[in-house]
């Protein structure tokens, strides 16, 4: 007999804070898969409410109005699962803090208020004994967070690196194939609907950000917080270093990456990286090819060996499906008696500081056109112990978009004319070097402009 004809099984009571874009997927998700999520969890998913903002606005027909509430504190306490769509930090840390000290287990989709408060929500679930599930928080559609909390916890994971912000792979992605600037590549994302009307989060990389932290933590079994991530958008990439990377055989990925460090003993032992950054990739390194909206993670584990998972990192559907398994998820424990699987931070691994990380860079210049130049700049950058792996000319760029880094011209420096711009690639040099040999480059007169500088990753 299915559970919702049994009337001996009592139906768990799911509350769900926030119907917009991924909310209302869940809610006709929970309306048209009734049955089958009945059978599979051995007891009906009841929605006994449904918090908003304004309960005047028009939700479709999926979602039905006389479920609507403003009150979610009240709403939160009749409730036996939590389901928070809400996003931001106030009001739905409070009201999941309370969910889960009145015994409810909770699903969220919020990485802003993990990577900020993880802390904090982890120690309530386990003082409770509840459940925190958060799949969708993390790249979406894609099975990430299980994975890495389950399927590989008897495993060793090295690094986990990605592209897990569809706004600014759509972005990135469209700049390459058009060849559009910056600005109106996010406009057309925006006139799509890939960016939102303030993109900040996106384009200043705090949402892959969020993402980095919760999957550092989970990965390393430790506590990695937002502010240890190292974070750089992609506001500053132009036209002409999407040219640049094409010319190079390469595309620039917006990365978060994090990893495992161990540089000995001495060095301090194993630590923990966290970044997020824009980065040149070869065209034959698999993340060059996700296109549009999509992301695409690998995971290093000693055993393992490199997983790939790719999938749709966004939209209400695809994030709903993650907010429904986690809830099918939560409510068999629910049924069956048990727990998931609590915080692990027993490692407590120190965060590696940006300044001793290595990678190759990419460095564009307009330097006088005169002889002695190259030497000059090639023997500044030996200075610092950064080698060379090829220098060729660019075409020159003129008007506002040369120098986004503008060195600071010495007293009788040459005049601007003529002038040439060159496009180095390092071999792989530490961040505290090539800060250094900037700042000599910066002042050296034959320099005009520093025109860009980006990591080279994926060698
Ligand atoms: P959204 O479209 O802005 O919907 C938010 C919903 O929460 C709205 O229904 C809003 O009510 C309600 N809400 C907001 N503040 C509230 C408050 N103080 N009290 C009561 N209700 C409140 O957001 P979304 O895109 O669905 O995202 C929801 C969560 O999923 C966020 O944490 C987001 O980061 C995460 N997420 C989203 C995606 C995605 O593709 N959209 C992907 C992965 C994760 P009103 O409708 O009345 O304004």
């Amino acid at each position: 007999m299915s559970p919702l004809d049994d009337p001996s099984v009592r139906p768990l009571r799911v509350a769900v804070l926030g119907a917009g874009i991924v909310g209302i997927e869940v809610l006709r998700l929970l309306q048209e898969e009734r049955e089958d999520l009945a059978q599979r969890v051995g007891a009906p998913l009841e929605v006994i409410g449904i918090s908003v903002r304004d309960r005047g606005k028009d939700r479709g027909e999926h979602v039905d109005p006389s479920l609507l509430t403003e009150d979610a504190e009240a709403l939160v306490r009749e409730a036996d699962l939590v389901v928070e769509l809400m996003g931001g930090i106030e009001p739905a840390r409070t009201l999941l803090l309370e969910a889960m000290r009145g015994g409810a287990s909770v699903v969220t989709a919020n990485k802003a208020l993990l990577a900020q408060d993880g802390v904090e929500l982890y120690e309530a679930a386990d003082a409770a004994g509840v459940d925190l599930h958060f799949e969708a928080a993390v790249a979406g559609a894609i099975p990430l967070v299980r994975p890495i909390r389950e399927s590989l916890a008897g495993d060793r994971i090295q690094r986990v690196l990605g592209i897990v912000n569809g706004t600014t792979n759509y972005i990135l992605d469209a700049m390459t194939r058009t060849g559009a600037d910056f600005a109106a590549a996010l406009a057309r994302a925006q006139e799509l609907g890939y960016a939102e009307a303030d993109p900040t989060a996106d384009v200043e990389g705090l949402d892959a950000a969020a993402k980095a932290s919760i999957l550092a933590s989970l990965a390393f079994h430790t506590r990695v917080g937002i502010q240890d991530v190292h974070v750089e958008g992609i506001t500053s990439v132009s036209a002409d270093d999407i040219a640049a990377a094409h010319r190079l055989g390469r595309v620039i990925k917006l990365l978060s990456i994090v990893e495992r460090i161990d540089d000995g003993v001495e060095a301090g032992g194993e630590r923990v990286s966290a970044r997020v950054y824009p980065a040149m990739i070869p065209l034959s390194h698999p993340l060059a090819s996700v296109a549009e909206a999509y992301n695409a993670v690998f995971v290093e584990a000693d055993a393992a060996g490199s997983l790939m998972f790719y999938g749709q990192g966004a939209g209400g559907a695809p994030t709903a499906s993650a907010v429904l398994g986690d809830l099918v998820s939560v409510a068999r424990q629910r049924m069956h008696g048990g727990k998931g699987p609590r915080e692990s931070h027993y490692a407590e691994l120190p965060i590696v500081p940006i300044e001793e990380l290595r990678s190759g860079f990419y460095v564009a210049l307009t330097v006088a056109d005169q002889p002695g130049v190259l030497a000059a700049v090639a023997g500044i950058l030996s200075s610092h112990g950064i080698s060379i792996a090829t220098i060729h000319q660019e075409p020159l760029v003129e008007g506002p978009e040369a120098g986004a880094v503008h060195a600071e011209r010495a007293e009788g420096s040459p005049s601007r004319d003529p002038r040439a711009r060159i496009g180095i690639v390092t071999h792989v040099a530490s961040e505290s070097s090539m800060s250094t040999a900037l700042d000599d480059l910066s002042t050296t007169a034959a320099v005009v402009t520093i025109d860009s500088v980006l990591r080279v990753e994926g060698e």
